[in-house]
């Protein structure tokens, strides 16, 4: 007799546990230190500060350091932009600057540690990728990329750097130990990529951008399909996968945080289709001058059933539904035909909403121990938990 261990996810909402208050200026990052109540804090004030849980149940500083501002002596076009490497001693109050990487012309925006490979990568400003190696300093490589990037992953199995940028398209590089190819892009944004998420298991990667919605990239997949998550009324903002949970955690600049069932069998939003005429009623639409002269009716705007993907009229598309499995959490236009044989089972929600009450700017989730953490505009870092997410049940099997 065999016992199988089936974790359910639960409609359960984040908790809050704590804030860290007190800045003097917006948190741009935030983690939690591992196996440790801590968390490190990357200020716009360009101070690091490290924060550890008294007894009280409140977090205090225990350690900070202020970056070095801009130089005003070194001129202009020879200002090298650098990020820094920190040891912490054990008991957290000290912070030992160990290297300075200096990898950019133009600003840092992403860095990313890969500690299997001995690998720093990170992007600038100045629109360059460049990776490092973290045991002598030394530059590997870089390459140019298309505009500003914003979201970067790596897997380190195959060695694919995602790097997600302000045009709203996501490259695949492969990297080798000192040069890098282009595999692929990934068009589906229509506004920056602010945030890419990789889950080496399913090999699935989650882009998240300035135009609200989330698009999940099933590599692993192996044809080529591409999933819509739409939930956020605002500026996606953070992203990150809970594996043993199936679940994708998403916030946004409107304060959401949205919990998404991956555990579902999703479908693909249908393309589009052009037509000069409802194909449903068949009235023309209002740029098809000729027919519309022809058959002397009033042309009408286009719009498009987002089940089906046929073009259709006002009139023959006057109801709203969810459509969950396609990524539609919010009502959307449906024609009317589809609209009739949409299933209440298929309008059940496959995510779950929660407001953060602050406009997110970065969001971090520690699998292990169930704890999410949000920094927000307002200055103040909130520490919640989702660890009550798992029911596991036990079977028996004969
Ligand atoms: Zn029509
Ligand atoms: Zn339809």
């Amino acid at each position: 007799m065999a016992a199988e261990i089936q974790p359910r996810p639960q409609t359960r909402k984040p908790v809050l546990l704590s804030k860290i208050e007190g800045f003097q200026d917006v948190v741009n990052t935030a983690v939690i230190i591992p196996k440790e109540d801590g968390v490190i804090s990357v200020s716009q004030d360009r101070t690091i500060r490290v924060w550890l849980k008294r007894d009280s149940g409140q977090y205090w500083p225990s350690v900070f350091h202020t970056m070095p501002g801009e130089s005003s002596v070194q001129h202009r076009s020879s200002r090298r932009f650098s990020y820094q490497e920190f040891v912490l001693s054990e008991d957290y109050n000290q912070m030992t600057p160990a290297r300075t990487y200096q990898a950019h012309q133009g600003g840092v925006t992403v860095v990313l540690f890969v500690l299997e490979m001995e690998w720093v990568l990170s992007t600038g400003q100045d629109k360059s990728f460049t990776w490092h190696c973290s045991e002598n300093g030394q530059q590997l490589g870089t390459y140019q990329t298309a505009a500003w990037v914003s979201g970067l992953q790596f897997d380190v199995e195959t060695r694919h750097a995602f790097v997600g940028d302000h045009s709203g398209q996501v490259t695949i590089l492969k990297l080798e130990q000192d040069n890098c190819s282009l595999v692929t892009t990934f068009k589906g944004h229509t506004s920056n990529v602010t945030a890419l998420c990789w889950d080496p298991v399913q090999r699935v990667l989650f882009s998240g951008s300035s135009d609200h919605s989330i698009i999940m990239w099933d590599i692993g997949g192996r044809k080529g399909t591409a999933f819509e998550l739409q939930g956020h009324n605002d500026k996606v903002q953070g992203l990150c996968y809970a594996p043993h949970t199936r679940q994708l955690i998403s916030c946004g600049s409107d304060g959401g945080i949205v919990i998404w069932n991956m555990d579902v069998t999703r479908q693909e939003t249908p393309e589009w289709l052009d037509s000069d005429s409802c194909q449903k009623c068949e009235q023309p639409f209002f740029w098809n001058f000729k027919q519309m002269w022809d058959s002397k009716k009033i042309g009408l705007r286009q719009h498009h059933c987002r089940k089906c993907g046929q073009a259709v009229c006002g009139k023959c598309s006057s109801k709203r539904s969810t459509i969950p499995l396609m990524g539609f959490e919010f009502e959307v236009r449906v024609c009317d035909s589809c609209h009739g044989s949409i299933t209440d089972e298929e309008r059940a929600p496959t995510a779950t909403f929660h407001d953060s009450k602050h406009s997110i700017i970065h969001m971090q989730y520690e699998p292990t121990r169930g704890w999410l953490l949000t920094s927000g505009t307002d200055k103040i870092i909130k520490a919640s938990t989702c660890s009550h997410s798992i029911v596991s049940v036990l079977f028996d099997r004969d």
